[in-house]
């Protein structure tokens, strides 16, 4: 059982809602609605030393995660991944301190197992009946097989052209599949038009509540793996920047219990350049990003054109001391020949555009031989 989770707040105007029913966004303001968890009560009773007889998997951090009772859990073995020291890939750029957190080792081969386990662990807690996404591909992957595992009908809406691997899986696990002409922001309409007539709950990224609790462990991860002290700078492959939003969330609550100090890594979030809304506010100076017109990427997860949480993005990466890179597909298409090549690591497009943003970042001093560096290697290669 698990009693800290005390209610949902809005991440803009602050407004709560419970949390025993299911919920989307912000009622007044229409943003992204948080967990909030009673931190006061962990602070000295739950200690780090506990977590050495817990599972190697992210739900070790039972306590600020937002299942209450266990019973409810839908678990495929979402095991720690490793951080690996790229030592030759490090020396190619002079880099001691180079990290790869390889995702790709998650059910379904990429990190948005995290958060699909969360939102569907809730959904079966919260008797939700159908389950609905927009996705770019791997999160429709992940919907699908925690729905299948849990036994709740999914209603997936992707891109076309999303890859193969995605569509060919959630076929085989029985979700029920449309194919959009347009993009995730497009499929989005379409959750959206019909959810209410269908009887659908939403589990876009973000606008549904616990996914976000899910990524916010890769956080956690990190910082155990480093002895509780975070590294200097986190790239990261930013889409809908579910990742960024939840590591920054994630800090602050291990902050607040005591377990880590101040310190917080530097963001440093990747986009492609053929859809950069992120990058592209952040060089503007802007608080908030304008959608992006003809969003094309080979990294299909990038290829998100408008993120409900830009705001939280560019905020976390503007407190942290960050920075936003736009790299271009023919870069990204060589760094996943060179980790590969290095580091025997195996890549999706979105993990090697992290490396392929290395040369501009070391070159133009954002990033100092010195620093301890983390990239995530979101997904694994499919073909
Ligand atoms: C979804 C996805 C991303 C983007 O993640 P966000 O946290 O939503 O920004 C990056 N890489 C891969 C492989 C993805 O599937």
């Amino acid at each position: 059982m698990n009693n800290f989770l005390q209610h949902l707040e809005c991440s803009r105007c602050g407004e709560t809602f419970p949390h025993i029913v299911p919920q989307n966004l912000c009622h007044s303001c229409g943003k992204p609605l948080f967990a909030r968890y009673a931190l006061d009560q962990l602070t000295d009773t739950w200690k780090p030393k506990q977590l050495q007889s817990r599972p190697n998997t992210l739900w070790r951090y039972r306590e600020l995660l937002p299942i209450s009772n266990d019973k409810h859990i839908v678990s495929l073995g979402e095991t720690l991944t490793p951080l690996i020291h790229a030592k030759r890939l490090g020396a190619q750029f002079g880099l001691q301190q180079l990290w790869i957190k390889d995702e790709s080792r998650l059910p379904t081969g990429s990190f948005k197992a995290r958060g699909l386990a969360m939102a569907v662990s809730k959904a079966k807690e919260l008797g939700i009946k159908k389950l609905a996404i927009p996705s770019a591909g791997n999160a429709a992957t992940a919907l699908s097989v925690y729905a299948a595992s849990a036994g709740i009908p999914a209603f997936i809406f992707m891109p076309k052209d999303t890859p193969t691997y995605n569509i060919e899986t959630c076929q085989l696990v029985g979700a029920n599949v449309t194919l959009i002409d347009g993009l995730i922001s497009d499929a989005g309409k379409s959750v959206a038009e019909r959810k209410t007539d269908e009887g659908w709950f939403d589990v876009s990224t973000l606008k549904e509540p616990y996914r976000v609790e899910g990524k916010k462990t890769m956080g956690f991860e990190l910082a155990e793996q480093f002895g509780w002290k975070l590294p200097d700078v986190i790239v990261y492959p930013t889409g809908g920047g579910t990742g960024i939003v939840g590591m920054w969330k994630g800090f602050a609550e291990l902050e607040a219990i005591g377990w880590i100090g101040k310190k917080r890594p530097r963001f440093i979030s990747v986009q492609a350049e053929g859809c950069a809304p992120i990058v592209k506010a952040w060089n503007e100076g802007k608080t908030h990003a304008e959608p992006w017109q003809n969003a094309h990427t080979i990294a299909s997860g990038l290829r998100v054109p408008q993120a409900i949480g830009d705001f939280l993005i560019l905020e976390a990466i503007r407190e942290s001391g960050g920075t936003a890179v736009a790299v271009t597909d023919d870069a990204i298409k060589e760094a996943m020949q060179m980790l590969p090549s290095t580091e025997g690591i195996l890549t999706c497009p979105e993990g090697a555009a992290t490396v392929a943003a290395l040369e501009e970042l070391v070159g133009n001093g954002t990033i100092k031989s010195s620093d301890q560096v983390v990239l995530f290697n979101t997904g694994g290669y499919q073909s």
